[in-house]
Order: C-alpha cells, then structure tokens, then sequence
C-alpha cells in the first residue's frame, strides 16, 4: 500500500496549524505531507495594517516557515499556486506540479472590488507582506513628492476605501504616522487628510454601536475624517468618485471593502458563493471528500444560517479540525464536525487605544489594547512557543 499523500496549499492562519498539527499527530510514515506556499515567511495576516502604515518594523510580521515546521516530517515547498485539478488530483504550481491522495486550500481570500471601476487597477490593498511594504514606501513617498511640487497639495490627501475592521485598524495607524513623516518632511500636519470613506449607514456595521461611536471618536480626534453612508464609486489614477457626487483628488487610495475567496477555487470547478465553497460539516467540498477548504475560502454558516466572517480565529480553529479529520480518514477513524467557538474580537485604534467584545464583555482604551496584544501574542505563542513570542510579540505598555 503506497503512503497516502496531503497537500496543504497556503501557510497562513490555516495552513500553518494544520501542518503543525499533522506534525505532531501523524506517525511515522502514516503519510507524506508537503506545505505549499508562496513566500519562504508565514506572515501574521492579523498585523499587516502596522507595517502598512509605518509603525511597525515589517519583520514583526514575518516568520521564516522552516523555523514552525519540522523538516523531517512535513515537506516545504516554496512555489506559487497556479490551478488546482481535482479530477486528476493535481495541483499546477508555478514551476512543477505536485498529485495528492487529500488536498488542504488554504490559501487566504482575495480583495473583494464589486466591479467598482478603477478600483482593482488604482488601489492598493492590505494583502501580503509585499504587498504593504509597497503601501508604507508609496505613503512616505507623497511626502517627498509633495516637498517638490508644494502646489499638489492631493499628494497629502489619503483615501481608505471602506470602514470594516481592515479600514478602521489601518487609518489608526496613519493616523499615528503622520506626524512622524510631517517632522520628517517638514510638512504642516494641517495640510494631510485622511478620509476613511463607508457606505453603510456606519463604520463598522454590525458591531455593538456604543464601542463603534467610542471607537469613531478616538479615530476622528487623530484627525480622519470620516465618510459614512458613501459608497466609493470610481477609482482613478489621481481621484475618487464618491455615490453623493464628491470628487476627491488623492494619489493614495487603500481599498479595505472586503474580501472574496480565491479565484483558483471557482477556476477549479468548485461551486461558490463570493468565491468561497460551503463546506460540509467536516470542511470537505461536496462530492469531493479528499478536499478540505480551510480559513477565508470556507463558508460555514451559525445557527440563523448566516455565514460567519471571514476571521483568523476561525481559519485556526479550522486548521485545527482539518487536522484531526485528515488524520481520522487516513486511519479509518471518526471524523469530527466543525464547531467554531467565537471567543470575541478586538479592534486596533492606533497607538493607546482600542475596541472589542470578549465574550459578553465590553472593552475600550487600555485594557482593549492590552487585550489585544494578549490575542497578538498567543498566535506567535501557538505557532512558535515562547521564543516566538520574545522574539516578535508586544508586550505591555
Ligand atoms: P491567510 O492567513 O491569508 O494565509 C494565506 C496563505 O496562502 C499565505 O501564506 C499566502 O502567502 C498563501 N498563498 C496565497 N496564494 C497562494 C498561491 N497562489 N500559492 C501559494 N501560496 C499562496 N482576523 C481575526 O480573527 N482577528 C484579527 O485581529 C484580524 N486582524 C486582521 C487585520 C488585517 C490588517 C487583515 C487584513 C485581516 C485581519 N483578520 C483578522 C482576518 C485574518 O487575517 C484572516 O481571516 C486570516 O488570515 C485567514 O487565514 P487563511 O489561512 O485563510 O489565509
Ligand atoms: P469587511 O467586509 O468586514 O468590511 C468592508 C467594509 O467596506 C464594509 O463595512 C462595507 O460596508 C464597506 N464597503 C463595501 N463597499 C464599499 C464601497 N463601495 N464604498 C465604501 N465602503 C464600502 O472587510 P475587512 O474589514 O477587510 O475584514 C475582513 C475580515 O477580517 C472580517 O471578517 C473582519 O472581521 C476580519 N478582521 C478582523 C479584525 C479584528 O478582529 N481586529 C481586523 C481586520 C479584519
């Protein structure tokens, strides 16, 4: 009998868990399994609106992924995922390609743009590593070039595209840079906009409104403006249309206005909604039972049959039970349904400040904050023992 073969695709919040927790829980030659991702770094999804905006060393975020995984176990291959055959069991990387007897997607969501014109081409969007080391060099550069032609004052003006908790955390973040780059630039702090525009009647919808109105208020004393009840309607190189008819000239636009699954998954022949598959109560695809779909490509719905958010404590928890049902099917053993446990969520504000719910618990300011890092610190923790957590983790202050 030939030792059955996992293939995980993505080393992200999901990916990475289930490696680890094969790992742990395989015996020895119960299977080969190979990681695939596209960077030689995981990357903490969770942190990328700080190295985007400029107040955190990039390197916080990245971790080397033969440092989480034990080589004598799991193969790592560094490639680019480029279409997955589930009829031949095969996927198509970017220079070979590689068969599996179970197939893991973990490969994290896409930007999701509504077709809203312009928008894919002009925006950037928090999505990598590489990705927002490109946002910080763009945002640092509107301030060298506005220094040579003071007369484009639009170079100063920044356009975040949707008020989730993407938007929110990452204009907390501007908010704290800007007046490190005035200092740097010599450039009066009055002249710099930041607009955070939202077409839902409020920032954040569906969040408990007294910590949202808390939560506007600490943001909006940084100095963003907010744009609520707007829709972003047009994306160009030097302008924004917005649905009430404002133009807004900017060079910088960050589209934060939600994420789809990925286009390999519907290229695949999978059937989806937003890009994402409904997964059975044990993550496979129906009528695919070797493939599990895991993290932001996963739709699993609560009990008033409403999908839950596409969260990295969802995409864990899935790692985890992926785990535990490839292990059971290569055994013969029982395979276990997914329960998500939604422990809260808690929302950066910049520097000093924060919002969440925590089981039924409200919490702002600095004990937000520090709750916030307790959660930073337990992922680093989970993945890399303490010496991560000493090595990258934040620490209270
Ligand atoms: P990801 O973590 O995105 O990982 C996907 C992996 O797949 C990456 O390693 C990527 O390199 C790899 N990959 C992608 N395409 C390919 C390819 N073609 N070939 C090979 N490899 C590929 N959620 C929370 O619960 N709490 C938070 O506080 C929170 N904060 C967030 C802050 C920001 C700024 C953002 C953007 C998101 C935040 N989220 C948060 C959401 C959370 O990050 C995601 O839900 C989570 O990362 C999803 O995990 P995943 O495993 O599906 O994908
Ligand atoms: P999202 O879908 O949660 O929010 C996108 C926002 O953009 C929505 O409020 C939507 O109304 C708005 N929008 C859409 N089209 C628009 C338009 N044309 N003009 C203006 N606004 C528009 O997306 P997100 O914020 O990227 O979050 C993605 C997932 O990651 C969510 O599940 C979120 O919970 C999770 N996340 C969690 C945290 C945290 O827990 N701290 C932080 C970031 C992200």
């Amino acid at each position: 009998n030939r030792i059955p073969r996992i293939l995980i695709l993505g080393a992200g919040y999901g990916g990475i868990i289930t490696a680890q927790k094969l790992q742990k829980q395989l015996n020895y030659n119960e299977a080969d399994v190979t990681l695939v991702s596209k960077h030689e770094y995981h990357y903490v999804t969770t942190h990328l609106h700080m190295p985007a905006a400029g107040t955190d060393d990039p390197q916080n975020a990245k971790v080397n992924i033969l440092k989480l995984i034990d080589e004598f176990k799991i193969d790592f291959v560094k490639s680019t995922v480029q279409q997955i055959r589930p009829q031949e069991k095969k996927v198509i990387l970017e220079d070979g390609t590689l068969s599996y007897d179970y197939l893991v997607i973990a490969m994290g969501g896409q930007p999701e743009t509504f077709g809203i014109p312009g928008m894919k081409e002009n925006a950037f969007f928090i999505r990598s590593l590489n990705a927002v080391n490109m946002i910080r060099a763009h945002i640092e550069y509107q301030f060298a070039k506005y220094k040579m032609e003071p007369h484009r004052q639009e170079y100063l003006t920044f356009v975040v595209g949707g008020a989730g908790f993407t938007g929110i955390e990452f204009v907390g973040e501007l908010a704290d840079r800007i007046p490190v780059l005035c200092r740097r630039y010599d450039v009066d702090p009055k002249l710099v906009k930041i607009y955070n525009v939202e077409a839902a009647p409020t920032a954040l919808p569906g969040f408990d409104p007294e910590l949202v109105q808390y939560g506007v208020k600490v943001l909006e004393n940084k100095g963003v403006q907010f744009k609520i009840g707007i829709a972003v309607k047009e994306c160009h190189p030097d302008h924004v249309v917005l649905a009430d008819g404002e133009v807004i000239k900017t060079r910088t636009v960050v589209w934060t206005g939600g994420i789809r699954g990925n286009q390999m998954i519907e290229d695949a022949g999978f059937e989806v909604m937003r890009g994402r598959v409904k997964v059975d109560e044990h993550l496979r695809v129906s009528g695919n039972d070797n493939v599990y779909v895991i993290g932001d490509n996963a739709l699993v719905f609560n009990e008033e049959n409403r999908p839950y958010p596409p969260t990295a404590q969802i995409a864990m928890q899935m790692g985890i039970n992926c785990a535990h049902n490839l292990v059971a099917s290569i055994r013969g053993g029982q395979l276990k349904p997914f329960q998500p446990q939604i422990k809260g969520t808690v929302a950066s504000l910049g520097k000093g400040s924060a919002i969440g719910v925590v089981g039924k618990r409200k919490l702002k300011g600095w004990t937000a904050v520090q709750m916030k890092k307790i959660i930073d610190n337990r992922w680093l923790f989970t993945i890399g023992g303490i010496s991560l957590v000493l090595r990258k983790g934040r620490f209270f202050s």
